[in-house]
């Protein structure tokens, strides 16, 4: 081919492919938002009441994007046999279990070793001392670090093509963005659409409250 013919087919080439979407983009848009949580814990109401008195209800400040839940206005200490944590969010309302959920490097600083666990799943899981304004207890277990997952409606579930108990894989398109793996789909009727991460997962991704994440395809659950 004549050296400036063969420059155009080239440029026109080039001009075709990046009108083309790319192949992991036929997957889906971006449209899942993101969650992040920081460290926090849920607790039971026996618990709850040994830390701040009998008869205590806690003094919701924030409704949280799942239905039902949301942040209140205590916080607690949480101490470990190599240091304490103060000042972690209780989360309402009061739940069947008490569940303490931190980021990995927090394992360090409490000197206890978590592991990523779906929220609920807590046998074997570590314990730890939770210090409020009237009392403590010794939580025998409980503590986790939250495994990532994507809430969502079985509806959205049909549209994306997964099912509740699958896992995924997801995309991220931040400046520090990449591709995580094992993220679980927790699909129900009472929730609304949004991927969870913790703040150290959202901070090694540059994810923020209104980064959006898609799905890239997994493995079925059963
Ligand atoms: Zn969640």
């Amino acid at each position: 081919m004549d050296q400036k013919y063969e420059a155009i087919y080239k440029l026109v080439l080039e001009a075709l492919q990046a009108g083309q979407p790319k192949k992991e983009e036929d997957a889906g848009t971006f449209e899942i938002p993101v969650g992040i949580s920081n460290r926090h814990l849920h607790l039971s109401q026996e618990d709850l009441e040994t830390l701040f008195g009998a008869g205590y209800s806690l003094s919701k400040v924030k409704d949280l994007s799942q239905p039902g839940q949301y942040a209140c206005e205590e916080t607690v200490t949480i101490r470990g046999p190599k240091g304490e944590i103060e000042n972690v969010r209780i989360l309402g309302p009061p739940r069947d279990s008490t569940q303490v959920e931190i980021l990995a490097g927090d394992c360090f600083k409490l000197g206890i070793k978590a592991f990523a666990r779906l929220s609920g799943e807590l046998a074997g899981t570590p314990g730890i001392a939770i210090i409020g304004p009237k009392g403590r207890v010794q939580a025998k277990e409980g503590v986790i670090i939250a495994q990532r997952h994507i809430h969502m409606t079985p509806d959205d579930g049909k549209r994306f093509g997964v099912r509740d108990g699958d896992v995924v894989s997801i995309e991220i398109d931040e400046l520090r963005g990449g591709i995580l793996k094992n993220v679980a789909i927790r699909a129900n009727k009472a929730s609304a659409l949004e991927c969870h991460v913790d703040a150290e997962e959202a901070n090694a991704m540059s994810l923020n409250s209104l980064s959006k994440i898609k799905i890239l395809g997994g493995k079925r659950n059963g």
